[in-house]
């Protein structure tokens, strides 16, 4: 499927079909919207929304703009290095912050985990389970019942997110970090709490006495949401406009 439906101008086509403004932006850059206007991120023009979940996706928003790049693909901070030797990360690079603290990376740990029999409460839940499958879950599951190595998992996957937010604190001083996602909603401050002790503690002084870490408060359905936001901004918004019928004439 993914070499055939490609490029394809979704908004466009849904547009000409249905006669009305049709926009189309990512999964991440939506939800952003959603908690800009009804969650953790009201009247709060600078922000950075991340969502940890099985993938690290992210927006950045400035002067109540989410930041596109000419190309649309600014914003993927889950694809930030943070270390110069893998592991690899689903985009092909290696170290990225999404390898080292994802669901998807945590499962993979726990793989290997099991596989070394490092962890015995990992091994112990992937008998029986087709292709000895374990998840995130399993691993935040092992953190609670004392298991060490499951522990040392969940530490490393903290210390990463800590660790890039750091960087995204220094390179781009925003009022506030929304973190929100499947990890990010189990893990609560276990996983907000040394992110805001890492840059509280070695961030640059003038950014990290301004930012706050929170948690985003719309849940999953954030998506739906931001897609209220999304059409009244870029109703109003020329850049979106251009080349594009007006609503009134498409209604016609
Ligand atoms: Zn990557």
């Amino acid at each position: 499927m993914g070499s055939t439906f490609r490029d394809v101008p979704i908004a466009a086509k849904l547009e000409a079909a249905i006669g009305l403004p049709a926009f189309l932006d990512r999964d991440t850059n939506v939800a952003a919207l959603g908690e800009m206007a009804f969650g953790a991120a009201r009247d709060c023009p600078n922000f950075l929304f991340i969502t940890v979940s099985t993938g690290i996706g992210a927006t950045i928003v400035m002067d109540g703009r989410i930041v596109h790049g000419p190309d649309g693909t600014a914003g993927e901070l889950g694809h930030t290095p943070i270390s110069l030797e893998g592991p690899l990360c689903g985009c092909g690079a290696s170290g990225c912050l999404e390898a080292h603290a994802s669901g998807t990376a945590l499962a993979r740990f726990a793989i290997e985990a099991a596989a070394s029999g490092r962890s015995p409460f990992l091994v112990g839940r992937a008998v029986g389970r087709p292709g000895g499958h374990l998840d995130a879950r399993d691993v935040a599951a092992g953190e609670e019942a004392g298991d060490a190595s499951c522990h040392e998992l969940m530490e490393h996957a903290r210390h990463a997110f800590a660790l890039a937010c750091v960087g995204f604190v220094n390179a781009l001083n925003p009022d506030r970090i929304v973190v929100g996602g499947s990890v990010a909603e189990a893990q609560g401050d276990r996983l907000l709490g040394p992110a805001r002790e890492l840059v509280a503690r070695t961030a640059f002084h003038t950014p990290r006495t301004r930012v706050r870490i929170v948690p985003a408060e719309l849940g999953g359905d954030v998506g739906l949401a931001g897609a209220h936001p999304l059409v009244t901004a870029r109703l109003a918004d020329p850049a979106w406009r251009r080349g594009r019928p007006t609503p009134a004439s498409a209604a016609s």
